[in-house]
């Protein structure tokens, strides 16, 4: 039955998961060239696209968050669905173990990972069924950080900024210009929107998704949503939130919308929010073998022409001369000399930690000395290799702000220096920092290839318990790049990008009846 079906899936998660399709990197493309440079964004970007380029080379995964595998199957009247989905599953697992695919599913009662990504609802497959004799099977990887950044309006609602949103296409622009708003940097900018205007709850999120499975540069049939996806692009680049939310001209590069019938008393406007590292293919496979017969969104196995130049590729991390080396253990002077803006590079040893390290860290001291350390927000993707030493495979930051109820008093009670993750944090860890003379710095999220190569080693691994992404890694780094981005004197770029960025929300002038 089907013998080729389980490799062509293996192969379609490992292509996804590792090298972006060209309608995103034409998309990536433009971004990186409307940033300068020696800005910010443009290190920023720069960062982003050695990233893509370094993963579709090594075959390694783009963002360590390789998201929940949602995928799409047609099949032929008459197919074995139970047989696929068994043979799906299969090929997830198989993924995950080649380390294509990070360990994700974890039990929402219990907290455990299940280590190969199968469990209740992982990973997602919807079939349907069509007259053609093909297989279709499109898949989308889609990570936590930006599927937090997801939004439902309820309208009419009023809107920081933007005043009430009524039961109009231009209410619907406003929504959908809040959540691009409210998204700053956390869901990993610039990214892109997809889309839905009525339905229900529930089949507004999932039209919303659907709608990600469009090419960033098609073309909507519908003339109305047309105007309105070309009027949301314009407005959302004049934010000025920028790649990372460090400010800056991309903020959006796709913005694509559909609509479904409603109830006469609901009006939902749905936003499925994706990151840059937007992963997104398709195959179309032989029904009697199985066998591929041709990619979706991609010219077959012609590999992708990457997006810098090798000069520029090989001269890594733009260096402007100004940057700051910082190696554990840090003193306190040392950290309050520095300023919003400024590029530190680290080295030596860091730790990692997200949502389970900080609970077990908010009732148990740390199996490790964190006096003058770094506490890195990440859940990096580690295999093990023939002799039995861990090998960090991707490693970029998780978005920080689910740490905000504890981060200021794990910094406090452990003399930790530095909290570097992504997305920034709030005013509770705002204020920890300046009291306990510490700083967040921001890495660049998503970029697991680039910061897997900052990493030299793994010393050990504590509260391997969590399973692999919640554990505590011991890594060294060699000038690992971060930017200050809230300081140790009250200062915090991300309030300053989101006030900045709001005043243009509400100067934004409305475009639709
Ligand atoms: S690029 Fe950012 S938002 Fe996207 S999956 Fe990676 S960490 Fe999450």
């Amino acid at each position: 039955m089907l013998p080729n079906f389980f490799d062509s899936v293996v192969s379609l998660i490992t292509r996804t998961s590792t090298d972006l399709p060209p309608d995103v990197r034409k998309a990536m493309e433009m971004a990186l060239a409307s940033e300068e440079r020696g800005t910010r964004a443009g290190q920023a970007m720069t960062i982003i696209a050695q990233n893509i380029d370094q993963a579709a080379s090594c075959e390694g995964p783009i963002c360590q968050d390789t998201g929940m595998p949602t995928f799409e199957v047609k099949v032929p009247v008459g197919a074995n669905q139970i047989w696929m989905k068994e043979q799906i599953r299969a090929a997830v697992a198989e993924a995950t173990r080649r380390g294509k695919l990070r360990p994700n599913s974890v039990d929402s009662i219990t907290g455990e990972n299940s280590g190969n990504n199968l469990g209740p609802g992982t990973p997602i497959i919807h079939f349907e069924q069509w007259e053609e004799g093909a297989i279709e099977i499109k898949l989308i990887l889609k990570g936590g950080g930006c599927e937090n950044t997801n939004a439902q309006y309820s309208v009419p609602a009023t809107l920081d900024h933007l005043g009430r949103a009524d039961r109009t296409l231009e209410g619907v622009r406003k929504c959908i210009l809040h959540a691009v708003w409210k998204a700053q940097g956390k869901g990993c900018s610039p990214g892109a929107v997809g889309v839905c205007i009525g339905g229900d709850r529930t089949s507004g999120y999932l039209h919303a998704k659907e709608q990600l499975f469009r090419t960033l540069d098609d073309r909507n049939p519908d003339p109305r949503l047309a105007e309105l996806e070309d009027s949301i692009m314009a407005a959302a680049n004049e934010l000025t939130v920028g790649p990372m939310g460090f400010g800056g001209k991309t903020s959006l590069i796709g913005c694509k919308i559909g609509a479904l019938n409603r109830l006469p008393a609901s009006f939902f406007v749905s936003i499925a929010y994706d990151c840059w590292a937007f992963r997104r293919l398709g195959v179309r496979l032989d029904a009697e073998s199985g066998a591929i017969r041709s990619w979706l969104y991609r010219e077959g196995e012609t590999p992708s022409v990457p997006l810098l130049t090798s000069e520029a590729a090989s001269a890594g991390f733009p260096l402007t001369g100004r940057e700051v080396r910082l190696s554990a253990p840090i003193s306190e002077d040392q950290i309050r000399a520095l300023r919003v803006g400024d590029v530190v590079l680290i080295s030596g040893p860091i730790f990692t930690g997200r949502d389970a390290v900080h609970a077990y860290l908010m009732k148990n001291d740390p199996p490790v000395d964190l006096r003058g350390g770094v506490l890195y927000h990440c859940g990096p993707v580690v295999v093990k290799e023939a002799d039995g030493r861990w090998k960090v495979t991707a490693a970029g930051p998780t978005t920080s702000i689910r740490e905000e109820p504890y981060q200021a008093d794990i910094v406090k009670r452990y003399g930790v220096r530095v909290v570097m993750g992504k997305g920034g944090m709030g005013p509770k860890t705002l204020a920890g920092l300046k009291e306990s003379g510490a700083v967040y710095l921001n890495g660049i999220g998503g970029a697991a290839q680039f910061y897997a190569r900052c990493i030299e080693r793994v010393d050990g691994v504590s509260l391997m318990e969590f399973g692999t992404p919640e554990a505590m890694w011991h890594l060294q780094v060699r000038d690992f790049p971060a930017i200050v981005t809230m300081d140790a004197h009250g200062n915090s770029l991300h309030q300053d990008v989101e006030e900045a960025s709001g005043a243009k929300l509400e100067a934004i002038t409305p475009g639709l009846r």
